[in-house]
């Protein structure tokens, strides 16, 4: 995750630069560069064109293949690029070296070419790969391919296009770059959803479908501060299953699968708007009540070993049954761990008094907190 992300920020980088040269390049061109920017250096305006020109290729190829990752998906063009561009630069420079302004120029020219040419290859053969955001890639690139071959046509015919003719690389370029802002946010939406994805599903059991433990913890801990600053009734029902190996024995271990999915769906729908159910461990669910005091937890509890019972499982042989813990805590600065212990004591302790039963109790000072068993 964290490598996509930053692959999309370098991208975005690139798009930046990719754009800001091409501004330069285009300064350069108009001559508006010339006269505001660098007025008293003809040197500098002789050679910005070719050098502004080739940058920025150089920037869009490394968009282009950062964006798409084309050093993953297709290493032999990915090399044939970095090649073509390496030679481009070693040209730029050895024209600048013997000072001939014109190889520079030509070097540009061809490359310019190649370089549109090289983005539409890029773009189909992502497309096709698959690659979700290509889309917007490609017709970027299939737009300002047009545009240098419709002004390349304009040169060669001499005709008279009038402002068109004049702006269309301009104009190609501003769709262009829309087009590619479309493409990163798009590809920033997919990887939010992905990372979305994976977020909640580390949060969630598999078996079952409601959360885990991890999920519960994460979902509590707010409600827990909230409840504790405002002095919330706040109650936790602990509940594991009864002599659940034998159902694992007896039937295999698919069949205590299929309880266990069974007891999740009963207990998801037993639980209020607000409550959080998560399966705690291998056989044992946990309910977290917020604003929930002593007795209508209890009852809750109650209400679901009652459910338990009458849920059909298919497994005659054996009465499905659960003991159950409920831990309450009012106006006391504990942590959400402490009232899970609580819950936990008492279900050990209806376990210990013959199981399928309701203890419950406070979370509170150790001298008050016997047990009492749910009637
Ligand atoms: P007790 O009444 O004391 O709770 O008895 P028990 O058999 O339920 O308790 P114990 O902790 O001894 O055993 C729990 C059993 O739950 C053993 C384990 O194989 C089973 N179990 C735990 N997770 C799963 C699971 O995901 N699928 C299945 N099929 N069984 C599981
Ligand atoms: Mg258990
Ligand atoms: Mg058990």
């Amino acid at each position: 995750e964290a490598g996509l992300y930053s692959v999309l920020g370098v991208s975005s980088y690139f798009y930046s630069a990719y754009l800001l040269s091409f501004l330069f390049a285009n300064l350069a061109y108009t001559g508006h560069a010339y006269q505001y920017l660098w007025p008293d250096h003809p040197e500098v305006q002789h050679w910005a064109n070719p050098v502004l020109v080739i940058v920025f290729c150089l920037f869009g190829l490394a968009f282009a293949t950062s964006f798409l990752d084309t050093r993953q998906r297709f290493p032999r063009l990915y090399k044939a690029i970095v090649a073509a561009g390496l030679l481009v630069s070693l040209l730029t420079v050895l024209s600048f070296i013997l000072g001939a302004q014109g190889l520079a120029m030509k070097v540009a020219m061809a490359f310019l070419i190649l370089f549109s040419l090289g983005m539409m290859v890029l773009g189909v053969l992502s497309w096709r790969a698959g690659i979700p955001s290509a889309k917007y890639f490609l017709a970027a690139s299939i737009t300002h391919t047009s545009a240098i071959v419709l002004s390349a046509i304009i040169v060669l015919t001499a005709l008279d296009w009038g402002d068109f003719g004049i702006h269309i690389i301009e104009i190609a370029m501003l769709v262009d770059a829309v087009l590619l802002a479309f493409a990163l946010a798009d590809q920033f939406r997919i990887l939010q959803n992905e990372k979305f994805l994976a977020e909640k599903l580390a949060n969630i059991d598999h078996l079952t479908g409601i959360w885990n433990r991890r999920g519960f913890q994460q979902l509590v801990s707010p409600l827990w501060h909230t409840g504790l600053r405002n002095q919330h009734h706040m109650s936790v029902i602990l509940m594991d299953l009864d002599q659940f190996k034998r159902v694992n024995d007896r039937h295999g271990h698919a069949s205590g699968d299929q309880v266990l999915q069974q007891t999740a769906s009963m207990l998801n729908s037993s639980a209020r708007a607000g409550d959080v159910l998560a399966r705690w461990g291998g056989e044992e669910f946990i309910l977290f009540l917020p604003e929930t005091g002593l007795s209508k937890a209890t009852h809750i509890a109650e209400r679901l070993r009652q459910s338990l019972i009458r849920m059909e499982t298919g497994l005659t042989d054996l009465p499905l049954t659960a003991s159950l813990g409920v831990a309450h805590v009012h106006a006391r600065d504990i942590g959400m761990e402490e009232l899970i212990r609580y819950a936990d004591s008492y279900l050990y302790r209806a376990k210990e008094e013959g199981r399928n039963r309701v203890f419950f109790g406070e979370a509170g000072d150790t001298a008050n907190t016997e047990a009492q068993m749910a009637t």
